[in-house]
């Protein structure tokens, strides 16, 4: 199963949570506050990052191939 991270949208916690696919945008409660006001954060391999930019050269502008390298 993916790793997805969330943030708590109350307070700012940040959390990851091992989920499966299809549960990824299901209501989640903060393992911090137990708020249930989270929402899930972007993947970098969302749809917002341009095509191309999975190479490590930097070149385009993201924030650095490490995290995933
Ligand atoms: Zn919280």
């Amino acid at each position: 199963m993916p790793v997805y991270e969330y943030k708590c949208v109350d307070r700012g916690h940040r959390f990851e949570v091992l989920r499966k696919l299809q549960e990824r945008d299901e209501p989640i409660e903060c393992p911090d506050c137990r708020s249930g006001n989270t929402r899930r954060e972007v993947s970098p391999f969302g749809t917002g990052i341009s095509s191309g930019c999975y190479g490590s050269s930097g070149s385009c502008g993201c924030p650095g191939g490490s995290k995933f390298g």
